[in-house]
This record gives structure tokens, C-alpha cells and sequence, in this order.
């Protein structure tokens, strides 16, 4: 039986506050492997500006160095166009070997609150398990009543971070070491990111 976790974002960047918790999920899990799927065109993000994929790929690339059970797969650059969620995870499961499948797509509490606003949710739960990491500041009894009662509430560490404050943290020089990789931080510098 495959045992699979899926796990979407822009990371822009990739922060501990991703890492940490992705990798406690795994372990409460019991998940050999987590697939980081970082999206090159987000549809809750076409209006925002937003670091070229390339870069976002690359620092994710550089800091699973660190996480050996989570991979990065490019299934969304395969997309054209913005890549949704559910349609992503159906091209993962056909591209799974046959058999028996047992898949958990993992979200951010701040997520399951907007999930109303994806496009089929209710197709998510034909295809996978849903689990729900906590985040600090984000209350989940917000998310739609007939979602909480669908999904797993995990018992993840509460990371106080977002990409929106490591990026505004580089613009004003401060310094982001206890939350970014180092090789994320030296890629950031490097290519003058988020200045
Ligand atoms: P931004 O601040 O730019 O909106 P973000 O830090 O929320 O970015 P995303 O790449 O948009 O990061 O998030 C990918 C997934 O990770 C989402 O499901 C989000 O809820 C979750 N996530 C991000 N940061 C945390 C955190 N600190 N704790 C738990 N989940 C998180």
C-alpha cells in the first residue's frame, strides 16, 4: 500500500514554521514520506506579487536537505495555468503505482478556514484524508462546521511565523536565523531576494 502525505504552498520562503510542523505531522502520522508541492501559480495569490518560482522551488530544494522523509515534487509545474488543489492530487494519484492508497493531504489551520473559497473542496475528501496542522493566532472553529468534522486536528507545534513577516524581516535587515535554514538565508543574500 502506498502511505503518502501531500503538502501545498507558495513558500515564499519556505520557513521552519512549514518544516517543523510538516515533519510532526509525519511522525503523528505514522507517514514514511511527506510530497512538498510548491505552487508556481497559486490561484488565491494571481493578484499578489509574488517570487518566481525558480527561486521558491530552489530554496524548498535546499532546505529538505535537512528533512530527509520530505521530497519536493514538481507535479504542479506540470499544470497549465494556476494548479488547484484537488486537481493536483489527482494527477498524483494516477501517477502512483496501482493498488491500495492511503493519502493525507495536510493544511494549515488558516487554511481549512478558506477552504469554502477552493474550488471543489468537497472533491478533496474522495481522494485523500485531511489533516490540519495548528497555527498561532488562527481560531479553527472559524472553518465551516461540516469541514471540522471531517478532518484530523493535529497536535503540531505552534510556530509563531508566516513568509509574509520572514519577508518583510530580510527587507528591514533583521535578522531570520531562527527561522529559515541557513542555506535559505545564504540563497536569499545571494540573489538579493526580497529586498
Ligand atoms: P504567506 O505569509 O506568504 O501567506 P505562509 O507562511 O502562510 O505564507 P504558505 O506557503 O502560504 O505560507 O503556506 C503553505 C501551508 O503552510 C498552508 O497550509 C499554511 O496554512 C501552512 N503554514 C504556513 N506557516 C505555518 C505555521 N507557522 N504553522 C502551521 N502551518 C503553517
Amino acid at each position: 500500500m502506498t502511505r503518502l502525505g501531500l503538502f501545498g504552498g507558495t513558500f515564499d520562503p519556505v520557513h521552519y514554521g512549514h518544516l517543523w510542523t510538516i515533519e510532526a505531522a509525519r511522525l503523528e502520522l505514522g507517514l514514511p514520506e511527506i510530497w512538498m508541492l510548491p505552487n508556481p501559480y497559486p490561484p488565491h495569490k494571481l493578484h499578489v506579487p509574488m517570487t518566481p518560482y525558480v527561486h521558491r522551488k530552489e530554496m524548498l530544494r535546499l532546505a529538505l536537505a535537512e528533512f530527509p522523509a520530505l521530497k519536493l515534487s514538481d507535479t504542479e509545474e506540470k499544470v497549465d495555468g494556476p494548479a488547484y488543489t484537488t486537481e493536483t492530487i489527482r494527477r498524483v494519484v494516477a501517477e502512483l503505482p496501482p493498488g491500495e492508497k492511503d493519502l493525507w493531504l495536510i493544511v494549515g489551520a488558516d487554511s481549512l478556514v478558506e477552504l469554502p473559497k477552493w474550488k471543489n473542496p468537497e472533491d478533496l475528501f474522495e481522494y485523500a484524508r485531511v489533516a490540519v496542522l495548528r497555527r498561532p493566532g488562527v481560531d479553527i472553529r472559524e472553518a465551516p462546521a461540516q469541514y471540522i468534522a471531517r478532518v484530523r486536528m493535529l497536535d503540531t507545534p505552534l510556530i509563531p511565523i508566516s513568509a509574509t513577516e520572514i519577508r518583510e524581516a530580510v527587507k528591514l535587515g533583521r535578522d531570520t536565523s531562527e527561522w529559515i535554514p541557513e542555506s535559505v538565508r545564504n540563497y536569499i543574500m545571494e540573489h538579493r531576494l526580497y529586498q
